[in-house]
């Protein structure tokens, strides 16, 4: 049986914590938590044309992650690709105020941190599982 690749895609976040923590947890997931069954994209690098990230929606069922309510990846991946199979809302796992707060360094990032990018790396992985699932069960 062939091996679903599925797509997470993260929010570029570099202005609030909610979108550091989008970032944090969506590396985890491709590095370790789903090495070699996830797979992302340069959200940057989509948004600006890269033509081999045009059709990544299509190519591959796709969870965007999105560190507050404006949903820049949500938005960006349906508008220039295609209809994503699941979203991740930041804001609704650590508090939407928690989440608007300042953007942080990676050196500054405390165990308290890390706990909430290790709910938002769960949740992912719940709905990663459950689009894999369905796959399998084609
Ligand atoms: S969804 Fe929010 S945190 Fe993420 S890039 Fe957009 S404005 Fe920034």
């Amino acid at each position: 049986m062939e091996l679903v690749k599925i797509g997470v895609i993260s929010c570029s976040g570099e202005d609030c914590f909610g979108g550091t923590v989008s970032r944090l947890a969506t590396r985890k997931i491709l590095e370790r938590i789903r090495l070699g069954e996830a797979v992302t994209i340069c959200l940057p690098l989509f948004i600006a044309g890269g033509e081999e990230e045009r059709g990544f929606a299509q190519a591959h069922p796709t969870i965007t992650v999105d560190g507050c309510g404006k949903w820049c990846a949500k938005r960006a991946t349906e508008k220039l690709s295609g209809k994503v199979s699941d979203v991740v809302q930041v804001a609704d796992i650590i508090g939407q105020k928690t989440a608007e707060g300042p953007a942080l360094s990676t050196r500054n990032v405390t165990k308290e941190h890390m706990e909430m990018v290790d709910q938002v790396v769960e949740d992912i992985r719940i709905k990663f599982d459950r689009i894999a699932d369905g796959y399998y069960k084609k």
